[in-house]
């Protein structure tokens, strides 16, 4: 048994079988087994990494490095080795955690993409299961559904309007159609209709087939071409503030060489001490640590969204996510539980309550009046064909409870079935499928054509009971013979049932000419007779509740889309505590609507009924003109164009399609609305701590770089060395700024409005942070300076004291800027975060090395402080600590009187 030696496009699909020693009822579990083994898993080798040295060496590769080297180079070259080795522990120290934090980082997005793995139902034991498309084997039996990607070479069993996406193999740009008919040997690639290849997207219909390759033996594992998974690391974000970082080197540079011509002019200081004081200036002034902490922020972001369930596949929508103002979300199984089970079931003449726990088979089918209990029998029984016929599901025993396999809805159907049918795994027995109209949100029913043991071929038809009832103009009598349909009837029964928050399903059944072999649209047209209605509930999610009261909270507008009935949709959104649920817009009334009207109505609509996907694209669009940055859920294959469009597309990742997941930026690995909450916040904590580490970096840069300035252009005495402010740099711009990256939420996060998109990251309100902040550092390091020669201090003493001033009121700022967005002083604010401490442990060990040992003392011309001036120092940090935390007061309250 190999791939190589045979073909099987050319062969009837009983030859593939055959040749994989294989059944329509798949391997079993050891034979796939020992397949695997034989095999290897069902994956291409990765894309190559880049090698760590290459990764090491492109850390240096940044204009902030090569002006740092070059600064480097000429001071070795003027004699001033220790400011020399100083500037080269800062390239090197920063390369490193470069390098660590985006091998991290990489590491990180990788492992967010195994999560991401897919999974493929087959058929093993003679039972539907899902399992990760990697451990398929030849000879596996593959169930095909709309939206998946082929996770490997199939030869097709069967197809019901198959059809896949191939441009990916073959360029062809229109979907294939896919048959089990055998075809030419010759047929190149494009036209084998009788195979499905690896990696192409299946666009529409259902369908089986038995693997023949996997892995590299695909034709898809031949010529290589694998869409490159590789992820930058980049987003808009990050490369702005590169093109910042890079605009504002040259500004520093600019400036640098006026201040040299400037001192030359002066002739205060010798040409080479001004070199290294205009060095020392450049270098602090650089923001050299940034671009790598925003990227090591949005890292860290994308791994919290993760632990929360929201996988990242796109870092911008880590940004994005902070400033949703609406969610527009599925229904069921992200706003429900998605575990349906039938509780009423009404035929023309009776209704019957349904008990019963989860998915058991097993249950009382109640009439609601005794008396009638004998009548309507043979259409309850009808009811349960009807259920278990038009299904894909299945339900499986295990571990003491039953589970659904396929979808919950349709296993529920089985269930039901099964309470009303003596034998549930008889009840298809008998009934052979030969055609099959796969459901679709479009058109909201699924319908299957069977030949019965007696040889009779009968249509069974379930789906949205309006679309149903349309097509129908009989329905079954007590009796057993079809009568004439009383719609009104019917439209009541509906309304009530939905009104209670089920969802309502409908059947209708059939009997065709004998010949009929496969099933389209107009053959649902021709004398089928309404059944029943079956009523199906699904809980609200208690943790979906609690998370749209979050999101109203947090002022995002939280607006359901389904493709239920208006009566449902609006009971769930009562139950889940939407606004205004009684105003219900439906796919119809949508229509009708222009684009002006769509968007005016949308203020008061927050629940949109039997919608189809296009609406979902209407809606995105319509919420996107009124300036709402808008995320939007979606599982069909249909939904892509909507989640492409949305400001966040976020996909379901287990009922979700492969073709959805692929169209988002997000992936719910959940399908919980929860999560998506939960994302909402660690965006918003992701964009402040970005807001922090800028607004922590540029006015410590700018206070250094001032105090140096100011000193210069004055005259004056330096109130620290050159080398002294390469160290203060080379300590905070690789330590204390990475602390940020790390902040967890602040405690309002939730309860802030959305941040506009338009708003500026560097924005008024920095500018002022940057000024107020530098003159206050300028302030108090001139002071202590003068406070020290007042007193007598030698120039040593006073300087030490400068430098130990500088490093006191950066950790002090680093505190502040913990919580931009309340007080500092709280407990929580006061226990920090490990990274918080470990930073400021490093810097200060590092200030007291500096202060107190010998050898750094003659390399730094430092010398010991005595305890009182060193208290000193530290109470002036609390003041300058306490004035700008009155400021920020002053400024949230100014801002939240404005906001009203
Ligand atoms: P939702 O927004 O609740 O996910 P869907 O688009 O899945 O809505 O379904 C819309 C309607 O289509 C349902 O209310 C139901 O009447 C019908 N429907 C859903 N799934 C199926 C199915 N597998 N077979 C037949 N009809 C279905
Ligand atoms: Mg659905």
């Amino acid at each position: 048994m190999s791939t190589q030696e045979a073909t099987f496009h050319d062969q009837p699909p009983g030859n593939a079988l055959a040749w994989f020693a294989s059944s329509p009822e798949g391997l079993s579990s050891p034979e796939a087994a020992e397949r695997l083994a034989q095999h290897g898993r069902n994956e291409l080798p990765p894309p190559p990494r880049r090698h760590p040295a290459v990764r090491f060496l492109r850390q240096f590769h940044n204009v902030l490095i090569y002006v740092l080297l070059a600064a480097g180079a000429v001071s070795a070259g003027l004699g001033h080795h220790v400011d020399a080795l100083v500037i080269l522990l800062v390239v090197v120290i920063n390369a490193v955690i470069g390098f660590v934090q985006e091998g991290k980082a990489e590491a990180a997005l990788e492992a967010l993409r195994k999560m991401l793995a897919s999974h493929t139902p087959v058929l093993r034991d003679g039972s539907r299961q899902m399992i990760a498309s990697a451990l398929l084997v030849p000879g596996d039996i593959v169930l095909l559904e709309a939206g998946e990607r082929v996770p490997a070479d199939l030869r097709i069993l069967s197809a019901h309007g198959l059809r896949t996406d191939e441009a990916l193999l073959t360029g062809e740009a229109v979907p294939a159609d896919k048959l089990p008919d055998a075809v030419a040997p010759a047929a190149p690639l494009a036209e084998r209709s009788s195979m499905a290849f690896s990696g192409t997207l299946v666009t529409a219909g259902s369908g089986t087939g038995v693997v023949v390759a996997t892995g590299q033996a695909t034709e898809i594992g031949h010529i290589n071409r694998l869409m490159s998974r590789v992820r930058e690391l980049k987003t808009p974000l990050t490369e702005q503030m590169d093109r910042f970082a890079r605009g504002l080197t040259l500004v520093i540079l600019a400036a640098a060489t006026l201040l040299l011509l400037h001192g030359m002019l002066l002739g205060g200081l010798p040409f080479s001490e001004l070199f290294m004081v205009v060095v020392g200036l450049s270098v602090s002034a650089i923001p050299e640590g940034l671009p790598a902490v925003l990227t090591i922020t949005l890292a860290a972001g994308a791994k919290a969204m993760a632990n929360r369930h929201a996988i990242v596949r796109h870092l911008p929508a880590i940004e994005t996510m902070g400033a949703v103002s609406v969610i527009c979300t599925d229904k069921t199984g992200t706003l429900t539980c998605n575990e349906m089970m039938v509780v009423r079931a009404i035929t023309a003449c009776n209704a019957y309550e349904v008990s019963g726990s989860g998915y058991a088979p097993n249950g009382e089918v109640r009439s609601r009046e005794p008396a009638l209990q004998t009548h309507g029998g043979n259409a309850l029984a009808e009811l349960a064909l009807a259920a278990s016929l038009c299904n894909d599901a299945a339900l499986r025993y295990g571990d003491g409870a039953w589970h659904a396999e396929g979808d919950p809805m349709e296993a529920a159907l089985k269930a039901f079935a099964g309470k009303v049918q003596a034998r549930p795994e008889d009840s298809r027995q008998g009934w052979r499928r030969t055609g099959c109209i796969p459901f679709d949100a479009a058109h909201r029913y699924m319908a299957v054509l069977n030949r019965s043991g007696t040889g009779d071929t009968v249509i069974h038809v379930k789906g949205a009971p309006e679309e149903l009832l349309a097509m129908c103009t009989l329905e079954r009598g007590p009796d057993g013979t079809a009568r004439p349909l009383d719609r009104a009837a019917w439209h009541r029964r509906i309304a009530s049932l939905s009104a209670e928050g089920q969802r309502v399903l409908g059947f209708a059944a059939g009997a065709t000419a004998d010949g009929l072999s496969s099933l389209q649209h107009h053959h649902l047209r021709e004398g089928l007779v309404f059944i029943g209605l079956l009523g199906l509930i699904d809980p609200p999610r208690p943790e979906a509740i609690a998370a749209v009261a979050q999101c109203h909270q947090a002022g995002i507008a939280v607006k359901m889309i389904t493709g239920d009935h208006a009566g449902t949709a609006s009971a769930i959104a009562r139950e889940i505590g939407l606004r205004e649920p009684q105003n219900v817009l439906t796919g119809a009334e949508i229509d009708a609507l222009s684009d002006a009207e769509l968007a005016g109505s949308l203020v008061h609509t927050n629940v949109f009924a039997r919608t189809s996907p296009e609406h979902k694209l209407r809606l995105v669009t319509a919420l996107q003109s009124m300036g709402h940055t808008v995320a939007m859920t979606g599982d069909g294959v249909n939904d892509a164009p909507a989640l492409k469009r949305a400001d966040v597309g976020i996909a379901m990742g287990n009922k979700g399609s492969e073709a959805a997941r692929e169209a988002a930026a997000l992936v719910l690995t959940d399908d919980n609305f929860a999560s998506i909450a939960a994302a909402v916040s660690e965006g918003r904590t992701v964009y402040d701590n970005i807001r922090k580490v800028i607004s922590w970096t540029l006015p410590t840069n700018a206070g250094e770089g001032l105090t140096i300035i100011c000193a210069l252009l004055f005259g004056m005495a330096l109130p620290v060395t050159a080398v002294q402010i390469l160290w203060v740099n080379l300590i905070t711009a690789t330590t204390l700024g990475l602390a940020l990256a790390f902040e967890l939420a602040e405690d309002n996060t939730m309860r802030r409005p959305p941040r506009r998109r338009s708003e500026p990251l560097m924005g008024l309100e920095l500018l002022w942070h940057i000024a107020m902040v530098s003159l206050l550092f300028l302030c108090a390091v001139f002071g202590i300076y003068a406070y020290a020669t007042d007193k007598g201090h030698p120039p040593e003493l006073a300087r030490t004291l400068a430098l130990n001033m500088l490093v006191v009121l950066e950790i002090f700022h680093l505190f502040f800027i913990r919580n931009i967005h309340g007080t500092s002083f709280t407990w929580k604010a006061a226990m920090g975060t490990p990274a918080v401490w470990i930073c400021v442990a490093i810097a200060t060990t590092a200030q007291f090395a500096i202060t107190y040992l010998p050898p750094m003392q003659r390399a730094f011309g430092t010398v010991a402080i005595p305890f009182a001036d060193g208290l000193l120092v530290v109470v002036a940090g609390v003041l300058f600590f306490i004035l700008i935390e009155i400021e920020k007061q002053i400024r949230l309250s100014l801002k939240a009187a404005a906001l009203g």
